[in-house]
């Protein structure tokens, strides 16, 4: 916020000046003046006697800068597609761009770039009531600058009041551009968000300080407001197959890149790592011990139909990939069972596994904070209790 001298409050007492570490305040004709250095510390406010400092928004937003605000009006969700098909995300930034947009009062578009108008029929019954398609051949591979040049084009002509996209690879690669691009501020990695009943605006709730507080950021003063949400954070909305809505074609013609995609090389891996979709992850902690421990936990993802995931600890030490690891750092999670061994439970291994519908702990110790979170605990040595579970459940599946 810009600070400023009430020049008729001034009397040249000089006792800001020492309060300013960044010496940005100088004297001039017995007034003080802030300059160029200034960092908007605000030391200075509380130490004038005059009460001459201030912020400039404690004078009010101009009704310049308010007016333009109120030119903003609905929200937009980036419809994420890969090879046609809808990211899982999309559904979700859907139902939490529906609640908004009620809220708010207003429409919920989604900007659909590539793929086909059959995901713009998909997303209109999820819950949009505009679908902005751009496809053609240009679109067909995702494009960081392509891809932003067409979505910050649609939001400086509709003037969306908030701008919502996946935390996925693909958001965070190419949505800080577009935020660059129409001049306004991004939230990343949203696990939550609110209108705020008394201003409107949108409050972006994330953890931050390694996750040990949660931060509620705003951007009262440019629109749009916009903020990447983790994928399997917020709720899908509501499927309706006779829902109608606007579908609006965006020209392709014109579209400016520096950067051409060549290819797509996809990652190989032998065990399947597809952790957002999975029904159960087995997943280890440091408590696992190396290899060993990685082979067994595969045979009881295995006897489940599972996929493995890990602790960053087990990452850390190189015993796993980091494709599998859950937690603020690596993915969100919440499969139907999570079955956590040798995991101790730290805040940021909670945060991408604790909405899980059923969380099965193993550890050997009985204070481990994993149990505050597990549906089922299980106090012991997993070197023990894997091997037998899974031949448990072979034996009930008779294989
Ligand atoms: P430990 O904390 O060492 O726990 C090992 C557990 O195994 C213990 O509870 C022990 O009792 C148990 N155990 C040992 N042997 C056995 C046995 N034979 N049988 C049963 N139990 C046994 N962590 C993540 O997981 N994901 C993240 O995304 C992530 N991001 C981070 C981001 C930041 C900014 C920071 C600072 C940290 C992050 N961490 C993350 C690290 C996190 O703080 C913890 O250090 C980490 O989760 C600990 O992993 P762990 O539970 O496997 O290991």
């Amino acid at each position: 916020m810009p600070i400023v001298v009430k020049l008729d409050k001034c009397t040249g007492c000089e006792t800001c000046l020492e309060s300013c570490p960044f010496d940005a305040i100088v004297m001039k004709d017995e007034k003080a003046y802030i300059n160029e250095y200034c960092n908007s510390c605000m030391n200075c406010l509380s130490v004038c006697p005059e009460g001459a400092i201030i912020e400039t928004e404690t004078e009010g937003q101009s009704a310049e800068q308010k007016q333009k605000i109120d030119e903003y009006k609905d929200v937009f969700i980036f419809a994420e597609q890969r090879e046609g098909k809808l990211a899982s995300v999309s559904y979700e930034l859907l139902g939490a761009g529906r609640r908004l947009a009620d809220e708010l009062n207003a429409g919920l578009s989604a900007v659909l770039i590539g793929a086909t108008t059959e995901e713009a029929d998909e997303l209109i019954k999820w819950g949009a009531d505009r679908v902005f398609y751009c496809g053609g051949p240009a679109l067909d591979k995702f494009n960081d600058d392509s891809y932003a040049f067409v979505l910050s084009n649609i939001i400086n002509e509709h003037k969306p009041a908030i701008v919502l996209a996946g935390a996925t690879p693909i958001g965070r690669s190419f949505i800080p551009r577009v935020a660059a691009r129409v001049r306004t501020g991004l939230t990343a990695d949203c696990t939550s968000l609110e209108i705020d009943k008394k201003t409107g605006n949108l409050l972006q709730v994330r953890p931050a300080f390694g996750g040990n507080i949660m931060a509620t950021i705003l951007c009262p003063d440019y629109r749009p407001q916009m903020a990447t949400v983790r994928p399997r954070v917020m709720k899908r909305g509501e499927y309706k197959p006779d829902r109608t809505g606007e579908i609006i074609d965006v020209k392709s013609d014109n579209i400016v890149s520096r950067t051409e995609v060549v290819e797509f090389v996809k990652e190989v891996s032998e065990i399947s790592v597809n952790l957002h979709e999975a029904d159960v992850i087995v997943a280890g902690g440091r408590g696992i011990g190396g290899e060993k421990g990685v082979k067994m936990l595969e045979e009881l993802a295995e006897s489940l139909n599972g996929v493995i995931g890990a602790s960053r600890a087990v990452i850390d030490e190189g015993w796993i990939p980091y494709r599998h690891q859950v937690g603020q750092t690596g993915k969100t999670v919440n499969p139907r069972v999570y079955i956590a061994c040798g995991i101790s439970g730290a805040v940021q291994h909670l945060v991408g596994m604790q909405s899980s519908d059923i969380i099965i702990a193993i550890n050997k110790n009985p204070e481990a904070p994993i149990f505050n979170v597990a549906s089922l605990g299980i106090v012991g040595d997993i070197f023990e209790i894997v091997p037998m579970l899974t031949k448990k459940v072979r034996e009930a599946k008779g294989i």
